[in-house]
């Protein structure tokens, strides 16, 4: 059985590599039962949570899938024998019953993430990825009263990796540098994967880029000026305010691109349908989705892989008789689509965004031939993708 290490992904690497991992995994014959528990309220909770889930799932599919989820629900239960580091917020748990297509891939993450629990023909990506969207994580090289400090912003906490006091920034003359500021480059040189600040009052700041060991300045992404009155714990807190801020301008900036991009040529694409086609060709280079967007309600057939509108009621598949045909998540769908095609994905809360359909893909400049969506047959509708 594939069991993960109760490990908890804090870095921006280690959640996106179980991201990637787990939009690696195809589409199989049993679906994935993936659950989202809130391990702040207690194991027994999280259990009686589940449970009750359990039983309004197994009212609402097909009885031929009964056995599966029971399975699933086993592998899900056995996961809870692990003891959770402290720290953890969330736990999530994707586990796919069957001999040959078992999966159980165990996430405790310090995210939190509201609890749900899905049964669906793919694991449930959306809700984690929407958190590592959200995560504060950048290191930054912080000058404050003469001294310089490197720190580490992982989900909002801030750990000071090595400092440096005044005196000791450059070598003196005849000396090589002293271990502290070796210490300090070596923090910096260290954390590849994280983007890097760089904040100082404002007569200082410059001075501090410009100090910057350059194996480390390809992570460079900003200059902030940090009010000289500020504390450090204050400091701190500013640069990582100031780095949210930044962030929600530039999805922003993505949304309005995303607008501008559509006018033009046709360098861009909007709706569900539209980015679903385009991802499936491979040349989208941003996915722009709305947090929290909800699509018209599509079903497709688990035989035929046939969609139409959403029927309640046992309405058979209008392609193959199959008896019961399941609800299409079309946003976790575009979602796994765009963490499999490497597409970057931002998430926006801007209005616009939602008149244009929750969703758009801005296409690269230089592929405008190659990156018309090609049309796909209506009758059997997209072709899911694994
Ligand atoms: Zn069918």
């Amino acid at each position: 059985m594939q069991q993960s290490i109760p490990t908890i992904p804090h870095s921006a690497s280690g959640l996106d590599l179980h991201l990637s991992a787990l939009a690696a995994v195809d589409a199989g014959s049993a679906p994935f039962l993936s659950c989202f528990l809130d391990a702040r309220q207690g194991e027994a909770a999280c259990r009686d949570f589940l449970t009750d889930r359990y039983l309004e799932l197994a009212d609402g599919i097909p009885a031929a899938q009964r056995a599966l989820l029971d399975e699933a629900m086993v592998m899900a239960d056995a996961a809870f024998a692990h003891h959770w580091p402290s720290g953890v917020q969330t736990v999530a748990v994707f586990a796919r019953p069957g001999c040959d297509e078992r999966f159980l891939q165990v996430l405790p993450l310090v995210d939190a993430i509201p609890a749900q629990v899905d049964w669906y023909r793919l694991p449930r990506l959306l809700p984690l990825m929407e958190a590592a969207a959200t995560r504060a994580r950048f290191t930054m090289l912080l000058g404050r009263q003469g001294a310089m400090y490197v720190v580490d912003v992982t989900d909002g906490r801030a750990e000071t990796r090595a400092w440096a006091s005044p005196r000791r920034t450059g070598p003196a003359k005849g000396q090589g540098p002293d271990p502290q500021t070796i210490a300090l480059r070596r923090a910096l040189l260290e954390q590849s994967a994280l983007p890097l600040v760089v904040a100082a009052a404002a007569a200082d700041v410059d001075d501090l880029v410009g100090w910057l060991p350059s194996r480390s300045r390809a992570r460079f992404v900003e200059r902030v000026e940090v009010p000289d009155y500020l504390d450090f714990n204050r400091a701190v807190r500013f640069v990582i305010e100031d780095f949210q801020d930044r962030r929600r301008l530039e999805e922003q900036l993505e949304v309005s691109r995303l607008i501008r991009a559509s006018r033009d040529h046709g360098m861009a694409v909007l709706g569900p349908l539209a980015c679903t086609e385009a991802l499936r060709g491979g040349a989208v280079e941003t996915l722009v989705l709305a947090r929290g967007v909800s699509f018209p309600r599509v079903r497709y057939c688990q035989r035929c892989g046939a969609q139409d509108a959403w029927a309640s009621g046992a309405v058979p598949c209008v392609e193959c008789g199959e008896a019961t045909p399941m609800p299409l998540d079309f946003a976790n769908e575009i979602a796994y689509l765009a963490k499999r095609r490497r597409a970057d994905i931002v998430f926006s809360d801007a209005e616009e965004l939602r008149y244009l359909g929750g969703v758009g893909c801005l296409l690269p400049q230089s592929a405008e031939a190659s990156a018309m969506p090609l049309p796909t047959p209506r009758r059997h509708g997209l072709d899911l993708v694994a």
